[in-house]
Parts: C-alpha cells; structure tokens; sequence
C-alpha cells in the first residue's frame, strides 16, 4: 500500500519524501497520512527486533517512496553510539508505572529520538527529488530544539543550519549547549529579542521571494526542522511500539493486552505519534495528555472548545510552555471525518480570534484521549514521592505526567498497566529537580553545583552531554538585532 501525504487545509497531496523536503503544505497545512498502515507483524516477532530493526518496520509503512537500502542506510546513521544504550528508549518500572526513557541521545532530551533521523531523511529526499542546492535548516528555539536539531545535523554533507535563539530567553546551561555546538556547518546566532520575535521573523524569512531568490541563486533552499515535519512524527510512532513490545518480552504484559499512555505535552506532536501507533493497531487503551499550567489542552478536552487567549504562564517545565499546539491539527482533521475545508475553518478562527469549538461529534471522537494537568507544586510533590519511595528522580516535564497519569488512576481507579513518555533527563533541569527534592540545597549554587548534586542523591552518572559543556569551547558568539537577521543570514551563507 502506498502512503502519500495530503493537506488538512486542501487538496494538496505529495510523496513521503516531498513531504520530508517540505514541512509545512503551501496552504499552511499540514501533511497527514492519506491512510494509516496496520502493524500486522505478530507482537512476539516485533519483541525480538533491537530498536533499529523495529524502526525499519514501521517506518517502511509510512515512507512508500523510499527504499529499503534508503531508509535503513537513514536508521544505521540514526539510532548509533550518539545514544548511550543500546536499548536506545529503555523501559524502568518504577512504583508500579513504566517510565519511557527517551533521553539518551545526544542532547539528552527527547527530541533527539526525531532530530537524529531527520537529516539523514531530508538528505535522502532531496537527493531523491532532485533537489541540487544545500539545504539550509533555519530555526527559531526557546532552547531544546535548537540544539538538537544542530547535534542531528552537525557536519552531514549538504546541509548548513543556522540556529536563532532569544540572547535572555533561555537557561544558563541551554545557553552554554549551543554556543560550544561543533561542525563546520553548525551557526547560533543570539538575538536581541524574544522567542516570538525570532519565530516571526524566521518565518518572514522563509516566506520573503527575494531572499528566498538569492539564496537560491547562490545554490541554498531553506528548509526546516520544526515539529510539524512529518520527518519527525514518523520516528516518534517507534518507540510506543519498541515499548510495547518490551512488555511483551518481559512478561509483564500478554500480547493484546491494553496499555495506557501518558505523555508530556507542548505542541502534541509526542502524543500523536502515540495515538498513531493505537491506529496502526497498538493495543492502547486511554492516551492521557499532560499540561503543566498552560491548560489549554486539558480544557480543550474537557469542553470541545480550545481557547488560546489566556495569561501565557512560565513554568518549570518550559518546553511545554505553549499556547498554540500546532500538532492539534492533525487530530482535528481526523475527527472531522478527513474533512479539509472544516479543519481549515477552524484553523483560520484560531488564527483570528484564537478560539474555536468544535461539534459533539467530533468531541466524541476523541474518547481515545484523557486530559488534565499539574499545577508547579503538584508536579514538584509528585517528583519527590517518587525519589522518597524508589530513589528514582525525574525530570519537570515528565513529572508533570506523573502527577497527571497518578491522579488520573486515583480518581477513575483505572488500573490499566501505563507506560509515561520521559522526556528528558533530571540534569538537563537540575536547578527545578533538586528544588522538588531538596528545596534547602539550592540556594547560592552554580548550575555545576547542583548538578553535583543531582549526581549525589540520583547515583545516576552525569551524562556526557553535560561532561562535554563543563569545558568545552564557547565557538559561537554572534548576536544581531531582529531586523538583521536576514543580513545575517546572507553572511553565513556567503551571498552578498
Ligand atoms: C518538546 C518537549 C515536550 C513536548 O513535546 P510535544 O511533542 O511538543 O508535545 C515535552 N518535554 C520535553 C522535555 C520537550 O523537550
């Protein structure tokens, strides 16, 4: 069966890798599967597959146009020793949940599961396209996509990638990530502005003919990196399966039994993947969509109206941080029955009033998925239960799953065996984590010293992501205002 991709705002529909090359639809759509392929491979074959093999079977479902030779040469340049186990997204059993480690790669943080394939997929399709030109990654980050899009894409032939970041808006040691970032093709520019300032005017960028002309002339297209690349959803539908799979293996599970799945959720692209394993016929009970006190979701859910106008609140766990999850229109396009002109409506209510509703049918629909959210203190009491009980120390974002996932079994008395996306490790948030645990450790310490003294109570090993940045070299040091970011952008790339 061949997979293509169409609009949810149209009738646009492209190829697997035009869709890869793309990102984003030219209505401002996005790229769906035009159908979801069924995992017909019997469980106890799957659990017998590493991480890499498993990947091959699903992915191969939703890349029609690319090769067998193609897509694994992509998985083996992928899923390799930038990742610290060979289990690639070990499974712990920690007071009766199982946490989904997909912190191991190379910026520890899960966006790395998505970010070390896509290059690899993005280089493929343009070389299967025809497309001649460098391909030039432009991003916007509050932090954690930056610098794992530049680890993914650091030194691949035919790529340069340049990095925009708000010089105050982001952490010391997220700061400290990019600016050490090595290859020759890796750029992180500093800008005199905030996240959105950045966001927009890369997005004027991609949208400006005549810069999108001279880049062009000069032998460059741009292209992106961001969430809603279907690049980086396909690889997220994996690791539900590898998990499931895994409880197969081990025996805590029986094949065709239902789990359920709680994920730490921003712009709903984690989750998505997740209820696009359950399509594919991964036996998943409830999806259940934790928010920190950005709510929006958890109000969508309970009401069938989503309504961004609201105090954008700063947590502790700021990737998700969001108001507007851009992922969310996949799901609205599925529940309106694959009903472009309906999706597209309500999409372009939310872009002018930031509000839209939509009908019961639709909302019942959506009985897949549960909602709810964390407020700072319940996530951070969550985190230091589970430390006092099994010494096992979590990060913010997943603590606010946990919170979610254990008032979600306390109230409904669910008790459906339940595997929590952990979406990145404690060091990468020492400061919040050790302040959950330990509120009388951080005063007066540096980032090092508190991640000392992560290292202490978790026994964990530091990871060498943050060995690496202890010393390593500060490489990038440019800083422009929010108007010159083009111009800063032709000088990197030499066009001028
Ligand atoms: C990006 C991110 C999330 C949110 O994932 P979405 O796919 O945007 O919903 C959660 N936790 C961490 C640590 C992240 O970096």
């Amino acid at each position: 069966m061949e997979v293509r991709y169409k609009s949810t705002r149209s009738d646009i529909e492209v190829s697997a890798s035009q869709a890869v090359l793309q990102g984003l639809s030219r209505d401002g759509g996005l790229f769906v599967p035009t159908a979801i392929p069924a995992l017909t491979e019997p469980m106890e074959e799957l659990a017998d597959m590493s991480y890499q093999e498993l990947a091959y079977v699903v992915m191969s479902k939703f890349l029609s146009d690319y090769t067998e030779e193609e897509l694994k040469a992509c998985i083996a340049g992928a899923y390799d020793s930038k990742f610290d186990t060979p289990a690639i997204a070990p499974l712990v059993k920690k007071d009766g949940v199982y946490y989904l480690e997909l912190f191991h790669g190379a910026t520890i943080a899960f966006k790395d599961m998505a970010l070390s394939i896509l290059p690899h997929l993005m280089t493929t399709a343009a070389k299967k396209n025809n497309v001649k030109g460098k391909i030039v990654i432009l991003t916007a980050t509050s932090g954690d996509t930056g610098k794992a899009a530049m680890a993914g894409f650091a030194d691949v032939p035919g790529t340069e990638i340049i990095v925009f970041y708000p010089k105050d808006g982001v952490s010391h040691i997220q700061e400290r990530q990019m600016v050490t970032q090595r290859g020759a093709n890796t750029h992180v520019v500093a800008i005199k502005g905030n996240f959105d300032d950045a966001q927009s005017a890369v997005k004027r960028m991609f949208n400006d003919p005549a810069l999108n002309e001279e880049v062009h002339a000069a032998g460059y297209q741009f292209s992106s990196a961001n969430s809603i690349n279907i690049g980086r959803l396909v690889p997220q539908i994996v690791y539900y399966v590898y998990a499931y799979a895994q409880l197969v293996k081990s025996g805590e599970i029986k094949a065709g039994e239902k789990i359920n799945i709680t994920v730490p959720t921003g712009n709903f692209g984690n989750i998505l993947a997740a209820y696009y394993a359950k399509q594919m016929g991964l036996p998943v009970g409830k999806l259940i969509c934790a928010s920190n006190e950005n709510k929006v979701l958890t109000d969508f859910f309970a009401t069938g109206e989503y309504n961004k106008n609201r105090e954008f609140i700063l947590t502790s766990s700021p990737s998700m941080d969001i108001l507007i999850s851009s992922n969310l229109e996949r799901l609205i396009y599925r529940i309106c029955g694959d009903n472009a002109a309906e999706c597209r409506k309500l999409m372009e209510s939310l872009a002018a009033k930031g509000v839209y509703r939509i009908t019961p049918e639709m909302k019942e629909r959506l009985d897949d998925f549960r909602g709810g959210f964390a407020t700072e203190k319940e996530n951070f009491a969550g985190i230091k239960a589970l430390y006092e009980k099994t010494g096992y120390v979590i990060d913010t974002h997943t603590g606010v799953a946990n919170a979610v996932y254990r008032a979600y079994a306390k109230k409904t008395g669910d008790k459906t065996k339940t595997v929590i996306a952990s979406t990145a490790s404690p060091y990468k948030f020492a400061a919040a984590v050790i302040g959950a645990i330990a509120p009388d450790k951080v005063a007066g310490k540096s980032d090092f010293e508190l991640i000392d003294e992560l290292h202490r109570i978790s026994g964990v090993a530091e990871p060498p992501a943050i060995t690496d940045i202890r010393t390593a070299p500060v490489r990038h040091n440019t800083v422009c205002a929010v108007d010159e970011m083009p111009d800063t952008v032709r000088k990197i790339l030499g066009v001028q």
